[in-house]
């Protein structure tokens, strides 16, 4: 999060920047960096993807606020971050002429959306009450408190209801009005000559009202920066991308609105024993070749405890033994997942001279039959090059 660039400096405008000049920096880049204009340049997608995030929050004025009152963690994605459920990576797939069709008004809207005819006639009030934004906060938690579920207290800071203004983002005795420049529409008209080109109103950011005198201690945003402490009980068998609803908790709601709800977005760390595959698990089990020579006993970790695995004379390196219903059990009740267990051979390590002379001796008196494997390996070889032998003369 810390190597994040700042939006303001991603775009190279300053941090009181309008609209417009927000609008005419996204648009520059965008046409520079566009994937369709570089094709096979990563650097270029990863420049766009950069620079699409930052415009789509300082183009959206409640974001915007956000962003200056909160940072990159008032609207952002990554570990122990926010986000507003929006993949900007959907961006690579815009085509150019999209992107310039936007900043024009549209191909089918005409005159009457420039004028106010098209969807922006019907504001709402501006005074009426707004929910609050639901959050995502992307957790990270242990394999195995996914697996047998834990409870977690997260600290995080989200933007609460302003106390002085009751979300309102207006001082006492003051309120939101209809917006003069634009009469309420939130765009104007604007540029010259040629082109009549359909601007975001700077006066209300697009609002289309705006605040009489803003709340001294919001600045207006309604929203303050509220550290909050939620306790979070994770149940057993949840896994990566799972997401937790916690109603009510997530971004306080304006002028008398109701909270948003908090997402908690599950990430599991792998785990060093096992591989997980929804409720199936997989693990490698380290075995003696004697063992596997011989058959014997093994034992398998599963969540439950140590299981003890019967394997048979001669088992070959890599055999998978199943246990059934040994894997992770089903956050819906359903029966668990069932857990394979991979026979690996271990090469003897660190031994002594006696050690030594008893595989020496072992060796002495192994046959050919003793390592079918080989004996198949090495007829295959004899046949190849004999064959390569005939196509050479
Ligand atoms: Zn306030
Ligand atoms: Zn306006």
């Amino acid at each position: 999060m810390a190597d994040k660039r700042d939006y303001y400096e991603v775009l190279g405008v300053a941090k009181g920047a309008s609209a417009d000049e927000i609008k005419s920096a996204y648009r520059k880049l965008a046409m520079k960096y566009h994937p369709d204009r570089n094709p096979d340049n990563p650097e270029a997608k990863e420049k766009f993807t950069e620079i699409s995030e930052a415009y789509e929050v300082l183009s959206n004025p409640e974001k915007r606020q956000r962003y200056d009152q909160f940072g990159h963690q008032g609207v952002n994605f990554g570990p122990g971050g926010f986000d507003f459920g929006r993949d900007f990576s959907h961006f690579q797939d815009v085509d150019l002429n999209d992107i310039l069709s936007s900043f024009f008004g549209g191909g089918g809207g005409g005159f009457s959306s420039f004028f106010g005819g098209g969807r922006q006639q019907h504001r709402a009030d501006p005074n009426a009450p707004r929910r609050g934004d639901d959050m995502t906060f992307r957790l990270e938690i242990d394999f195995d408190e996914a697996v047998f579920g834990s409870e977690r207290t997260i600290d995080l800071t989200l933007p609460g209801q302003c106390p002085e203004c009751g979300g309102s983002g207006a001082a006492a005795g003051s309120k939101r009005v209809t917006c003069k420049t634009c009469g309420g529409r939130g765009v104007v008209i604007g540029g010259g000559g040629f082109f009549q080109v359909r601007q975001t109103c700077p006066t209300c950011n697009g609002e289309g009202s705006v605040i009489e005198k803003p709340c001294r201690k919001c600045r207006g945003a309604g929203h303050i920066a509220t550290p909050q402490q939620i306790s979070l009980k994770i149940p057993a068998g949840v896994d990566s991308g799972s997401r937790l609803r916690l109603s009510g908790k997530g971004g306080g709601g304006l002028r008398g609105g109701e909270n948003g709800d908090l997402y908690v977005l599950l990430s599991v760390r792998d785990s060093d024993i096992f591989e997980r595959d929804g409720l199936d698990l997989y693990v490698s089990v380290p075995v003696s070749p004697v063992t596997a020579a011989l058959g014997g006993e093994v034992a398998v970790p599963t969540p439950e405890g140590e299981a003890r695995l019967k394997i048979p004379a001669g088992t070959p390196n890599g055999k998978v033994f199943r246990l059934r219903g040994k894997g992770v059990r089903s956050l819906r009740g359903g029966s668990p997942g069932d857990l394979d267990a991979r026979i690996v051979f271990e090469v003897p390590a660190n031994l002594d001279r006696r050690q030594k002379e008893l595989l020496e001796e072992f060796a002495k008196i192994s046959r050919e039959s003793t390592y079918p494997e080989a004996q198949s390996f090495a007829n295959r070889s004899r046949v190849f090059f004999a064959h390569r032998d005939k196509l050479r003369k």
